[in-house]
């Protein structure tokens, strides 16, 4: 039995989810919970619907920071000339995501807060309960090290990689408050507890004002389009020099190595990487494979990045 609410200001929202308690669940564009409702991932007897919320779906441009409700879709991003002139980069990314059908209706907050996955775990019940399960779920061990302790499902989100890029802040609305908060701050490095957002929050907007000199942008998947993430990597340059590289896709949250473009190298970049991402097999792609093109994408991205002078960028 499930119960549907549909409420229409932010107010409301919160206070249905306090109500309710831990049995509910935000929905968004619906893209990406449908799912886990349908394989029984996601149980939570009330549905909280944020579509019908004033205020939190527009995107708008003042004094050269961009606010992006969180409830606008990845499709209304990427049309948007704001955007694609100001920030190509995230354009990019949102084109990047699932197929043209599915951005029409995925939101910028529901990809930011997306669940993490891993090949053992976003099954059908049937198929999870023939394995054993596992520690996400009702089993007690992890079906890709064997271990008892940790989770290592996989972040996927691709906006988030280029909002890291390019240091955006999240708005955080929840009973106590309104709470400002960087992108790379929502995540925590857990396959499980992967964000760090207590239970009756809701993300609001997204603004950023870091229009980069230069940018990178690539993803690895199966195909060019439908697949999650393998690997993406985002990276913007400031007129300061600073580097911001993200990786997601690789780890349980997404990776960001920060540093000046006059101290940064491409072998400091690619040990960096490689140190932090905690990457197992619990994706379509080999892990070894994956392990190589971290190399393959980071020297790609640092023959843009490292150029003097021009503006430029790159992505596939
Ligand atoms: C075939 C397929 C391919 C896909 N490919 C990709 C891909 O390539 N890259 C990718 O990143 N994703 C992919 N997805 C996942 C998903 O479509 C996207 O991440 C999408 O942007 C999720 O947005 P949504 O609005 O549909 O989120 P929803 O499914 O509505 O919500 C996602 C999660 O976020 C929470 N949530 C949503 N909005 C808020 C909010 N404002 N405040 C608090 N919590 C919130 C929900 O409770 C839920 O846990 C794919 C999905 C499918 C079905
Ligand atoms: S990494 Fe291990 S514990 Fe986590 S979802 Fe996959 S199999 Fe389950």
């Amino acid at each position: 039995m499930g119960y549907y609410h549909t409420p229409s200001s932010i107010e409301d929202a919160l206070s249905i989810a306090d109500k309710y308690n831990d049995n509910y669940t935000f929905f968004a564009g619906g893209t990406d919970i449908q799912i886990y409702r349908k394989q029984k991932l996601d149980l939570n007897e009330h549905i909280i619907d944020l579509s019908l919320i004033n205020n939190i779906n527009t995107i708008s441009m003042k004094n050269g920071t961009l606010s992006l409700g969180a409830m606008a879709t990845l499709d209304e991003i990427f049309v948007s000339k704001k955007i694609q002139n100001n920030f190509p980069l995230i354009a990019k990314s949102v084109n990047s995501v699932a197929t043209p059908v599915l951005r029409k209706t995925a939101t910028i907050g529901g990809n930011l807060l997306v669940k993490n996955r891993c090949t053992f775990y976003n099954q059908s019940k049937g198929w999870r309960d023939s394995i054993g399960s596992c520690l996400r779920d009702v089993g007690d061990i992890c079906q890709v090290t064997g271990g008892k302790d940790d989770c290592y499902a996989r972040n996927v989100s691709d906006a988030a990689t280029a909002l890291i890029a390019l240091n955006a802040k999240a708005v955080l609305t929840s009973l106590n408050g309104v709470e400002h908060r960087l992108v790379k701050d929502l995540y925590l490095p857990c396959g499980i507890k992967s964000h760090n957002l207590s239970k009756g929050t809701i993300l609001t907007q997204i603004h950023l004002s870091l229009s980069p000199v230069k940018w990178w942008y690539k993803k690895l998947r199966l195909r060019k389009t439908l697949d999650f993430t393998s690997l993406t990597v985002a990276a913007t340059v400031n007129k300061t020099g600073i580097v911001r590289v993200c990786l997601n896709g690789a780890s349980m949250s997404p990776i960001l190595i920060k540093e000046s473009l006059d101290l940064l190298t491409l072998e400091l970049l690619i040990k960096q990487a490689r140190k932090h991402c905690k990457a197992v097999d619990n994706d379509l792609m080999p892990l070894k494979y994956r392990k190589q093109m971290i190399n393959v994408f980071l020297e790609e991205c640092w023959e843009t990045i490292s150029q003097k002078d021009t503006r430029t960028q790159s992505s596939k």
